[in-house]
């Protein structure tokens, strides 16, 4: 649960899990109004014990795919990076730099497989595909979403990468072997009306990483890929 008078160790003044009893005790100790509180949760009990506080309730399900069963929440969102506390008046957290989240880099690679050809051809945007052979554990810890950061072919250089590789090659690169280092997140999947406001979003999205991935936080990522197994001329 979170209130609005922040304090020094973040905007989470006070934890506390329970009936909805709870969720007003907290609320009197921290002497906010239950209807300024923000109550962020994964399970059903929780959202109805957040809501019968009078509470405003972000759920995020544990079991993503049951989504659907969160109705009574104000927002359903697919994970913790994806709370926005300045949409319900709280101040907003400070780690997002120009449209983008730094997280903990994590690093995957493998040589790159063929698809459907559907980025290039229904996109005209071409997304080199991994096999998820090797990370398939590392993939399913982590949320679903727009990421971006720095990938190294090991026959052609290193360059940006959201979620297609930010470069004109000349040609086709499958078989090379790719070695990514995931530095940020963008912003959840989304559903789009049109094949035209996925194609502008993914432009948009572009244009995000691509000035990010300048900023010092990003950029000294690069130096992180792990290269040395890579042969060629990096
Ligand atoms: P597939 O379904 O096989 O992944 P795409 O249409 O998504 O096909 O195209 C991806 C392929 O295009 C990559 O595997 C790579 O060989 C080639 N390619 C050429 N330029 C790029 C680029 N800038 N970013 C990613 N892939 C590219
Ligand atoms: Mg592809």
């Amino acid at each position: 649960m979170v209130a609005s008078n922040t304090t020094e160790t973040g905007p989470y003044d006070t934890v506390i899990c329970g009936t909805h009893l709870m969720f007003l005790e907290a609320a009197k100790e921290l002497n906010v109004e239950p209807c300024s509180c923000l109550v962020i949760e994964d399970s059903i009990p929780g959202i109805t014990a957040g809501k019968a506080a009078g509470m405003k309730v972000v759920a995020v399900p544990s079991v993503p795919k049951q989504s659907h069963l969160y109705t009574l929440a104000d927002e359903v969102i697919n994970s913790l990076f994806d709370v926005r506390p300045e949409q319900w008046g709280l101040p907003p957290f400070e780690d997002w730099i120009e449209g983008t989240l730094p997280i903990e880099p994590w690093h995957i690679g493998g040589p790159v497989v063929k698809g459907f050809g559907r980025g290039s051809k229904v996109l005209g945007i071409p997304t080199a595909n991994l096999s998820t052979d090797g990370c398939s554990n590392l993939l399913s810890e982590r949320p679903s979403g727009v990421y971006f950061g720095w990938a190294g072919l090991s026959n052609r250089g290193i360059y940006k990468m959201e979620p297609w590789l930010l470069h004109e090659f000349e040609d086709d690169f499958y078989g090379e072997e790719i070695r990514l280092v995931i530095v940020g997140y963008i912003r959840p999947e989304l559903n789009f009306p049109s094949l035209e406001s996925l194609i502008a979003k993914i432009h948009e999205d572009r244009s995000i990483a691509k000035r990010a991935l300048e900023l010092p936080v990003y950029s000294k990522c690069k130096d992180n890929l792990c290269l040395s197994s890579l042969s060629g001329r990096l």
